[in-house]
Parts: C-alpha cells; sequence; structure tokens
C-alpha cells in the first residue's frame, strides 16, 4: 500500500565525488520489496529514488547522483543529519521474479542501487555488471560480489588497466564475453543502456525475460 512519511535523515556519506548515500529512519508500518523506490518530496519537486537497503533493515538507504543545477538531486546532497524528509511508497514492480533462468544483473551508475537491496535482501544473481565512467563510482562492490556468481565493473571511458574491470560498455561485455543462453535480464539506469541491451537480447539470449527500470 502506498502511504505517505516523514521521516529524518540519520546519516549521509559520500560514496564518491558525485554520489551521495542518505540514510533515513525507517517509519513503522513501511514495507517494500527489494527492487523498488520511493517518491522523495521537496519543495523543488517530487523524484523516484531506488531503495538500496534490505527488506528488513531498520534504516531506507537511498543512493544519488548529484546533478548540479537546481534540481532535487542537488539539494538532497546537502541535507544533513536531523531533517526532514517525506516521501511516499514503495512503487514499482522492479522486483525478483522467480523462475530457474540464470539471473543477470546489468546496471549504470547509481542502477546499481535496487541490486544492492536485492543482494542485501538475500537475493543473488549469475551475473552483475556495473556500467561507470569513472572507476571511483564502484559502489557497494563487496556485497555485490558476494551475491554474484560474477561481478564484472564496466568502464566506459579509458582507465588504467586493471585485472578485475572491463574497459567498455556492459553491453559489449555481454557481447564478447558472456555466453548466449536463457535468462533472466534485470537491468537498470540509462535508457540508452536497457535499449541496446534489449536489443542484444534478440540476436544473442532469445527467450530471455527482461526487466527493466528505467532512471532517465
Ligand atoms: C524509478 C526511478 C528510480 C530512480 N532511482 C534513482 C536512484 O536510486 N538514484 C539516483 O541518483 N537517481 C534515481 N532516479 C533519478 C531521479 O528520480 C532524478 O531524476 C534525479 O535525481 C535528477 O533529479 P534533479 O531534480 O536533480 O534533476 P533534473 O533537473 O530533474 O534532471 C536533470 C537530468 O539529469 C539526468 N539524470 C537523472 N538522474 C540521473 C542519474 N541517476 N544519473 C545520471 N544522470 C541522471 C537526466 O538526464 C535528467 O534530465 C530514479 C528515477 C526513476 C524514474
Amino acid at each position: 500500500v502506498t502511504a505517505t512519511y516523514t521521516t529524518r535523515l540519520t546519516a549521509q556519506r559520500r560514496l564518491s565525488p558525485s554520489i551521495v548515500e542518505l540514510r533515513l529512519e525507517r517509519p513503522a508500518g513501511f514495507a517494500f520489496s527489494a527492487g523498488q523506490s520511493i517518491a522523495v518530496h521537496h519543495r523543488l519537486g517530487t523524484r523516484d529514488y531506488s531503495l538500496a537497503s534490505g527488506v528488513d533493515e531498520p534504516e531506507l538507504i537511498l543512493c544519488i547522483r548529484r546533478m548540479p543545477g537546481r534540481g532535487v538531486s542537488d539539494a538532497l546532497f546537502g541535507l544533513t543529519p536531523g531533517e526532514t524528509v517525506r516521501f511516499s511508497g514503495p512503487n514499482g514492480y522492479f522486483t525478483y521474479r522467480p523462475g530457474s533462468r540464470p539471473a543477470l544483473w546489468v546496471a549504470t551508475g547509481t542502477g546499481i542501487a535496487p541490486f544492492r537491496s536485492m543482494a542485501r535482501s538475500g537475493r543473488q544473481c549469475r551475473l552483475c555488471l556495473h556500467g561507470v565512467a569513472d572507476p571511483d563510482e564502484n559502489l557497494y562492490t563487496d556485497e555485490l560480489r558476494r551475491a554474484s556468481g560474477d561481478y564484472t565493473l564496466c568502464l566506459s571511458r579509458p582507465a588504467e588497466p586493471a585485472a578485475d574491470r572491463f574497459d567498455g560498455r556492459v553491453t559489449s561485455f555481454l557481447e564478447r564475453h558472456w555466453p548466449p543462453g536463457r535468462y533472466d535480464l534485470y537491468l537498470c539506469g540509462r535508457q540508452e543502456m536497457v535499449r541496446d541491451v534489449t536489443l542484444l537480447v534478440d540476436r544473442r539470449f532469445a527467450g530471455s525475460r527482461v526487466f527493466s527500470e528505467v532512471f532517465f
């Protein structure tokens, strides 16, 4: 059931120069499924954010990229502990679907948030791909590794070579390094990524199921 809540920021920390993690007191009676989002109501407007915390954890965690300007993310980036946050939810259908096919989790940027919630809620995947522009945006790597058969950080911009990451987009990784087959693909983040991977499914992973959440 969607309801509106008023809660408080308990902590905030920088995960990278432009990504902040916000911890909110979890209102009594607020329940959600891993993968769902909330709508944060700010005086500048309402924006959706995926929950990054586990379904049984005492706090709600958001992971927000600051888009410089005068937008909501910029304002949330500057919140300090103790301040009030109003939100409604939970929203969305980007949740685990029972099935026998191996799950592939594919995210770009802060699109990793719902997968972190799934990992913290005991879900596992065969492969987790996280596409980022900068290596310092390798959010929640250890937890995701533990929940994944394979985990690969994919760098869309050239960087120093390193053994544990892939130089290129998540789509190129799937195309070049992942065996054809039938999977349950969970895609979250940029619209272009969701589109490109969905197009690849027809050629390489025919018969797979695709579930997606587009952030922008
Ligand atoms: C279901 C859903 C869940 C979402 N979950 C998250 C989340 O967990 N974390 C998060 O950071 N954002 C998330 N977003 C995006 C978020 O709702 C806002 O759009 C974002 O914070 C920008 O809002 P703004 O008011 O600051 O800027 P606006 O002026 O509204 O947007 C500025 C531009 O920023 C770009 N943009 C928006 N979001 C991102 C992003 N995450 N990364 C890079 N570029 C972006 C878009 O091109 C947009 O046009 C989600 C969106 C949806 C629909």
